[in-house]
């Protein structure tokens, strides 16, 4: 393993550079077309997960900001609803260019308040574009339908119109990413909103409702709420029954408390929750790509994803040559800062999550597993663990059902087919799983078998703006993305046409 300190190597960025930015960064919320500091003047400090210093001070929304938000989103409604979808493909077309334009100051800005290496920071910014682009297209497809009565005598015209106001709720391991998935099917559909992001990484999502403000989307229809007080400011909002959709991506505990709080007034809800991907390699497979994919699938985003392989299941005849292959690569990975050349591996995003995953190894090795790289945190500034594989790990150990969250690969044989399915199914979650081998047959078997939203088959990334994205259990409700996505932000009308 290549480890760097976060002070030591050549920062690709100068600080100079980084403090301007900073300086020049929107730190306010956005309500009604204005920016604005919280009701009672309120701040928090952003932080940089690489060094744990202060970045610079965000508004800090109180409850009445909330409403204000809200208010503009549900004043704004009809109106926005009126314009025309060319004109809102527009504005997401508008809105797309502008992040390519400004790709390197915004892959900079989320490198520094999230901590993922700046190529992986350019790289979400492009998916993140990418899902205007495509919501864009979406939004002058909006179709219905009109058809004959079986019985004669009447005429079903179906219509498609925007559900109303949204509240949309993300998480900080992909900043842009998750505001566009939602804002953008949003703004097609004609619905206004109001965004939250999460308290660790609220510069990027400011950044981005600046471009959509530039992008000539009107006042009210996207207002930003950052806040140290999610619940006290989203719960009112929520029970107020003015919005008319959730949209949430993060934990599975706080999307149940979510839906529970929605169920007053009976809300329409996305939940894109957690995820305990198994990554099953049967003994056919090609073992270099699968080595290829199970690094993609476990250190993107520093394993920070709810897509992170989190078990690996290798059949026994494999597993020793797998695992071999697998730490040789890991542990040729570089950590350390994100703005630093080079740097694969950023920093996790907080001392309670690297906490979490020193506590999850310690578990597995006590439970048998061994390590066969990586395995101690970094000691010294910043939040960082190094890329680390373990093999023999316990089905019972924590690993196997809660999520890492880090760049840990837990290995652990398998013998048959139908035993993997049941381990990989053996969870409350169901979001994604990824399947390696070169049996057609078997790849079929297995992805129809597998309790999941989506499975990878011989790829280690499923994530397309294109593609319909979510989980089924407790990974989730809905779609993101895909033809379907729209869907999420349109109610259906049924007009009975007597002729
Ligand atoms: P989290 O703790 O659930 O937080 C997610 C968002 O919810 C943040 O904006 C957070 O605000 C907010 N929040 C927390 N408590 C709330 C409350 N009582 N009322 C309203 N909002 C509240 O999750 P996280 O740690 O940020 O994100 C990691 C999780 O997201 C993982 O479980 C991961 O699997 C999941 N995730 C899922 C997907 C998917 O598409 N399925 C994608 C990415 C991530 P604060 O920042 O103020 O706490």
């Amino acid at each position: 393993m290549t480890t760097s300190t976060p002070t030591a190597g050549a920062a690709s960025v100068d600080a100079d550079t980084q403090q301007s930015l900073l300086a020049s960064t929107r730190a306010q919320l956005f309500i009604d077309g204005s920016w604005r500091n919280a009701a009672d003047g309120s701040t928090f400090n952003v932080l940089d997960p690489s060094t744990g210093e202060t970045l610079c001070a965000v508004a800090d929304a109180t409850p009445a900001d909330g409403h204000a938000a809200l208010a503009a989103a549900v004043a704004a409604q009809e109106s926005f609803a009126d314009t025309s979808p060319r004109a809102r493909a527009d504005m997401l077309t508008r809105a797309f260019e502008l992040l390519h334009e400004r790709i390197d100051a915004l892959a900079l800005l989320m490198t520094l308040e999230m901590g993922k290496p700046l190529a992986e920071a350019k790289g979400e910014i492009t998916y993140a574009a990418e899902f205007l682009r495509h919501f864009a297209a979406e939004a002058v497809r909006i179709d219905g339908s009109y058809q004959v009565a079986p019985a004669g005598g009447a005429r079903f015209l179906v219509t498609r119109q925007p559900i109303g106001p949204c509240l949309l709720i993300t998480p900080w391991n992909f900043p842009m990413a998750m505001g566009t998935r939602k804002i953008g099917p949003a703004i097609a559909a004609g619905c206004t909103s109001v965004i939250k992001p999460a308290h660790q990484t609220p510069l990027s999502m400011a950044a981005l409702v600046g471009i959509l403000q530039e992008a000539g989307v009107p006042a009210g229809a996207v207002n930003l709420v950052t806040t140290t007080h999610a619940n006290d400011v989203m719960e009112p909002l929520i029970r107020s029954g003015l919005a008319r959709k959730l949209s949430f991506t993060g934990s599975t505990r706080i999307g149940r408390l979510l839906l529970e709080q929605c169920a007053d007034k009976v809300l329409r809800t996305s939940m894109e929750l957690g995820g305990n991907a198994p990554f099953i390699v049967f003994a056919d497979a090609d073992l270099d790509e699968a080595v290829a994919g199970a690094v993609a699938a476990k250190m993107r985003n520093m394993g920070e994803a709810c897509t992170a392989a989190n078990r690996i299941y290798v059949h026994a005849d494999v597993i020793a040559e797998f695992g071999r292959r697998l730490a040789t690569k890991m542990a040729g990975m570089t950590v350390g800062r994100g703005v630093q050349d080079g740097v694969q591996v950023g920093p996790l995003i907080d001392d309670t999550a690297l906490a979490k995953v020193t506590e999850l190894v310690a578990d597995a090795v006590a439970g048998g597993a061994r390590v066969l790289t990586g395995g101690t945190a970094i000691e010294g500034a910043g939040y960082f663990y190094p890329p680390t594989v373990l093999i023999d790990v316990a089905p019972s150990a924590r690993m196997g059902s809660e999520e890492i969250f880090g760049p840990v690969a837990p290995l652990t044989a398998f013998s048959d087919e139908q035993q993997v399915v049941a381990m990989a199914n053996d969870t409350e979650y169901g979001l994604v799983a990824y399947v390696y081998t070169n049996d057609l047959r078997r790849a079929l078997r297995v992805a129809e078998k597998l309790e999941t939203g989506m499975v990878g088959l011989n790829q280690g990334v499923v994530s397309n703006p294109a593609a319909p994205f979510g989980g089924v259990k407790a990974s989730g409700l809905g779609r993101e993305g895909g033809r379907t996505g729209i869907d999420e932000f349109l109610e259906t009308k049924y007009i009975g046409i007597a002729v």
